[in-house]
């Protein structure tokens, strides 16, 4: 799979595409280096640049590959991805350390992302045996109706850094156990992760062409698997403006495309809620993966009765948090993805400083001091005071920024939480059960816990937004997932024995 390449004594492994059942080296010859944004001096990986060639190459060994994979019942294919789950159950220490190394969230988190890919290959394994369609009656006699599921084609799947290897599972195995075959892109930041995944894919065997994997920057392969005319499917995850370029490119070429965007997700403390539990759900949900997460809590709108008490506490929690090298098990914040990313947080710290009424409460700047200087390194940040309108409670800042905004009732606080363009989680926190269930259904939101952060999907239920986050698909549960990996077919078999008219003949 990989050649080693020494530099300055240290080797690092170079990684290639894998295409038809072969790793193979870039056309290009171009390599994009991975380094460790805990610790930028080490270099994780060299992974393929790849073009628009590369990935006409992984289209056409996909495209010859479906026939035959399409044609292996569900159940044998489902077989494979059973093997899967083992191999990766064996392997999961490996890639957790492999993903601190590549993306810097802590062990304990990157152990969950290979976990949920792990769940997802078992859950997703049993659905060899369903996929389900359904029978029903025709309006005529001797006649029957039914509609079966049936694969699409060659799907493109383009994925976002911040769960390597969770999301590229959440796309791979429906795709695969429908019978489809698949081109993916992972993101530039975390190639190795999907790879690991895709390397496991290849020991539990799996057909040559059905798993092929391109690396390579978003506007090169990334755009060239929206636009090829061989991909039926495009499903994307990543920010909500790449998701519309994404869209647009599919929508030309007459594809279907899912897509999985932003959120700038809301917590509501009420003011009979437990501020303890409130406190730690809060920082969970806006520090954990330092804030990088499309799920992650970076607004909490609290009752005015609470408010104060709730600020102590949370901010004595924030103030506590151990921050460097998610390799270290004390560790409980890593660092962020990239400079990029260090840029784009500050400017945002930098923009609430000067909205007008909020208040910089705790952290604020980028971590320089001892070994941390290496790394991208920002502090936990909470803005008090602010207002629901400002741009720091409105736009996705994916870093650990958090806004605080008082509230004087449910239904103000319920107005704040559905004031964003997103729609993607939400929680509230309140002893009071009929208020539970109003917000349940008061919040536009894809996802709702109530007293629990806004974070911690599991991967059998739907997984997916309104408004921006979204264009109305469900990753994760079956159901929701099938209908995005396969179409149905309508099937009628007339046994009358003459021409019978529908919606003529009755
Ligand atoms: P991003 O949009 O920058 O990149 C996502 C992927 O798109 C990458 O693989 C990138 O290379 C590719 N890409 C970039 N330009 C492209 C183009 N022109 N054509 C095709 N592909 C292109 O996002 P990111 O920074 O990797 O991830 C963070 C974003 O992802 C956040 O907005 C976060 O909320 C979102 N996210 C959403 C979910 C969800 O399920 N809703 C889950 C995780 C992350």
């Amino acid at each position: 799979m990989a050649t080693v390449k020494k530099s300055k004594n240290v080797s690092v492994t170079t990684y290639e595409n894998y295409m038809n059942g072969r790793w193979v080296k870039p056309k290009s010859g171009d390599y994009l280096e991975n380094r460790n944004p805990a610790d930028t001096r080490e270099v994780v990986g060299r992974f393929p640049a790849s073009s628009a060639e590369d990935v006409n190459v992984a289209v056409k060994a996909a495209k010859e590959a479906f026939p035959k994979w399409k044609a292996t019942p569900a159940p044998k294919r489902a077989e494979m991805l059973y093997r899967l789950g083992q191999i990766l159950l064996e392997q999961k220490e490996a890639h957790a350390t492999a993903m601190t190394r590549e993306m810097g969230k802590v062990l304990k988190e990157t152990r969950g992302d290979v976990q949920e890919a792990i769940d997802m290959t078992f859950y997703t394994a049993g659905e060899g045996r369903r996929l389900h369609g359904y029978t029903t009656p025709s309006e005529l006699p001797d006649k029957m109706a039914m509609c079966v599921r049936q694969p699409i084609g060659v799907c493109g799947l383009i994925t976002p850094w911040n769960f390597p290897m969770a999301i590229p599972s959440w796309k791979m195995l429906p795709a695969l156990v429908c019978g489809n075959t698949l081109v993916i892109k992972p993101a530039e930041d975390t190639p190795l992760s999907t790879y690991n995944l895709v390397a496991a894919m290849e020991a539990a065997g799996l057909p040559a062409g059905v798993v092929n994997i391109v690396a390579g920057v978003g506007k090169d392969a990334g755009a060239a698997l929206t636009t090829h005319k061989d991909i039926r499917l495009v499903s994307f995850t990543g920010s909500t403006a790449t998701g519309r370029t994404v869209a647009t490119n599919a929508a030309q070429h007459d594809k279907i495309c899912s897509l999985e965007m932003g959120g700038k997700n809301v917590i509501m403390v009420m003011e009979d809620a437990d501020l303890d539990l409130a406190a730690e759900g809060a920082v969970w949900g806006a520090f954990g993966t330092s804030g990088q997460r499309c799920t992650a809590a970076s607004r909490i709108v609290v009752h005015k009765k609470v408010y104060k008490k709730f600020v102590e506490k949370i901010t004595a929690r924030a103030r506590a948090l151990r921050i460097g090298n998610g390799l270290d098990p004390k560790v409980e914040m890593g660092p962020v993805i990239n400079q990029a990313a260090v840029d784009k947080i500050l400017s945002y710290i930098k923009v609430g400083k000067k909205e007008d009424g909020a208040k910089l409460h705790l952290g604020g700047s980028q971590l320089t001091k001892g070994e941390l200087k290496h790394g991208f390194f920002i502090e936990p940040t909470i803005f008090t005071d602010v207002a629901p309108q400002m741009r720091i409670a409105q736009e996705e800042i994916f870093g650990p920024v958090l806004s605080i905004i008082p509230c004087n009732n449910f239904d103000e606080a319920v107005a704040i939480g559905n004031g964003v363009k997103y729609g993607l989680s939400a929680s509230i926190y309140t002893a009071d059960v009929n208020r539970a269930f109003k917000a349940m259904e008061a919040m536009n939101t894809g996802i709702f816990y109530v007293n629990s952060s806004t974070i911690g999907a599991e991967v059998h239920l739907p997984f997916g937004g309104t408004k921006g986050t979204g264009n109305g698909h469900r990753e994760g549960a079956m159901i929701s997932s099938l209908d995005i990996f396969s179409e149905w077919k309508a099937i009628y078999v007339d046994y009358s024995g003459k021409l019978q008219k529908a919606q003529i003949d009755n």
